[in-house]
């Protein structure tokens, strides 16, 4: 099937909603006084849907929602296995509806379907995960005063403002629902302006699922319009955020303003390390990877490759040359291994990146235009410089596309020293076969997650966020349970215990 014809079978399938509007308290809103916005396919730069914008009163409307179900809904204080059981459902039905989802996500995104397929499968993991994991959750108790029973018992926090960004909405925004709804709170979703129409369905297949009305709401729009009064708005409890740097700083400042705790998932320019003691050829997979999977739009991307002065100008040439061999094409069509990138803004960012590496002195030796071939479409070349030192903007900067920065060390002290020389902390990758060599980096980098000898592989029982400027808190099986509940500590002395004696005569 080429890619005309697998577009058109899937577009067969599957209706895109003429307009796209809230979800509140278990129904479609349209907000009366917000914007309409284009929502655009970057494979053709075609308008496919509207996206109608929450405007503060619809968000009011969504934060009432979000409250009323905290305090007098059936959620907060469900019975455990209850709780799970409708947390497996949603799994269920989002599983169910995989293609569905794949392809509005697919169409909206401009990621291939085959690696939309694994974000699909990471959503409905996400829910099957927490719903394990409140099934763990225990309290402690103490009692080496032997006249007190102490006990500490984890409450939910209340209501959550998530929003999420536009590189890997299903999989990127589940996490951020599944981690605050699991442990009983409720919740109002910003999803990106950019990509709202797999996060709508979503939303609402949560709910054909049994989700009561009012634990997730979703409002669309701009984030200086929607995002900031939903952050600002005082019914809200807490802030979890997955976004870019630059945003966070603002988040947390407003959430500061009212003393409103944040997690945030931030940006990346990560550090992946090529020593000559490692397995060069799966080095050379892993690097390819590690910058060029999701179109490179990911905050994870191995973007600073740091290669080991004997070996790089080989591994140098030989990504090159793989680089210039990636098929570009519809994200539809199987073969497709980058797709378009999300937005034309964007795609004019990462382009202006290539003039401003040659100012910097570094050299292009893979891409560096806007793929020709396609009569339209936000299409870029898998792009790679070689940057003359780590002080480079194309090595301090996120471009957040499929551009990989090279720099070239001696020795492990020089690898370590550049890789930590970011304001950035997300994550590094290691490639050695030298036992004291990856311990010594994974003791070294001041980074949230070391990948040794592979490309990204998540385990959601680990932690996972960045150093620095790449986040604060984690995601995970503990932290997201430190994040989202409340400890509560009891005291009950065990017998008639003295209580005072204040006024007696
Ligand atoms: P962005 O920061 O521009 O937007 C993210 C979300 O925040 C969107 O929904 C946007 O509408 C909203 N927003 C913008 N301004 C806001 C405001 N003032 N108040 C409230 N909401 C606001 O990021 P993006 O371009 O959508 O995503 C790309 C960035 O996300 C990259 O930097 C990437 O590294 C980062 N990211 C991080 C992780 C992680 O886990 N660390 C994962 C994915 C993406």
């Amino acid at each position: 099937m080429n890619d005309i014809d697998a577009r058109a079978a899937a577009a067969a399938r599957f209706d895109i909603p003429g307009r796209v509007p809230s979800f509140i308290h278990g129904e479609p809103s349209f907000s009366a006084g917000g914007d309409d916005i284009p929502v655009i396919d970057p494979a053709t730069e075609e308008q496919i849907s509207t996206l109608r914008e929450a405007d503060p009163a619809e968000v009011d409307a969504a934060v009432r929602s979000a409250r009323e179900a905290f305090e007098h809904g059936p959620w907060p204080g469900m019975d455990i296995d209850r709780r799970k059981d409708i947390l497996y459902a949603i799994r269920d039905v989002l599983r169910a509806n995989s293609e569905e989802l794949g392809y509005l996500e697919t169409v909206n995104t401009g990621l291939t379907l085959a690696n939309i397929e694994r974000h699909v499968e990471r959503m409905a993991k996400n829910f099957e995960f927490f719903a394990e994991v409140i099934s763990t959750v225990a309290g402690e108790t103490y009692t080496q005063d032997t006249r007190y029973l102490t006990y500490v018992t984890r409450e939910p926090k209340g209501v959550g403002a998530m929003i999420a960004p536009w590189n890997a909405p299903l999989a990127l925004a589940s996490m951020r629902v599944v981690t605050c709804i699991a442990f009983g709170n409720t919740c109002v979703l910003k999803p990106s302006e950019y990509t709202p129409l797999s996060m709508y369905r979503m939303v609402e297949l949560m709910h054909e699922a049994g989700l009561p009305p009012g634990v997730v709401n979703l409002v669309n729009g701009r984030g200086g319009i929607t995002g900031t009064r939903l952050v600002g708005h005082e019914e809200v409890d807490m802030v979890g955020f997955t976004g870019g740097t630059e945003t966070g700083k603002a988040i947390m400042s407003a959430a500061g303003k009212a003393l409103k705790p944040v997690i945030l998932e931030l940006g990346g320019k990560s550090a992946n390390i090529i020593f000559e003691s490692a397995d060069l050829d799966r080095a050379l997979d892993g690097a390819l990877t590690g910058i060029y999977a999701n179109n490179g739009q990911q905050c994870l991307a191995g973007s600073r490759i740091l290669v080991q002065r004997s070996i790089a100008e080989d591994f140098i040439a030989r990504f090159a040359e793989r680089a210039r061999h990636i098929r570009i094409g519809d994200p539809f069509d199987p073969t497709t291994e980058i797709g378009p990138l999300c937005y034309r803004a964007h795609m004019e960012r990462v382009l202006s990146y290539v003039d401003i590496a040659r100012a910097d002195g570094a050299e292009v030796i893979a891409g560096g235009q806007r793929a020709t071939g396609f009569e339209r479409g936000l299409y870029v070349e898998p792009t790679a410089v070689l940057a003359p030192s780590n002080a480079t903007r194309v090595a301090q900067e996120e471009i957040f596309g499929p551009f990989a920065t090279f720099l070239i060390f001696d020795d492990m002290e020089e690898a370590i020293r550049i890789a930590n020389d970011s304001r950035f902390g997300l994550v590094a990758y290691v490639w050695s076969n030298e036992l004291n060599t990856v311990m010594r980096c994974s003791r070294e980098i001041r980074a949230g997650t070391i990948w040794v000898n592979t490309p990204m592989s998540r385990e959601l029982r680990a932690p996972f966020g960045g150093y620095k400027e790449s986040g604060i808190g984690r995601d995970g099986m503990h932290d997201s349970l430190q994040f989202f509940t409340e400890p509560k500590t009891t005291t009950i002395p065990m017998g008639a215990v003295p209580a005072g004696n204040f006024g007696k005569r």
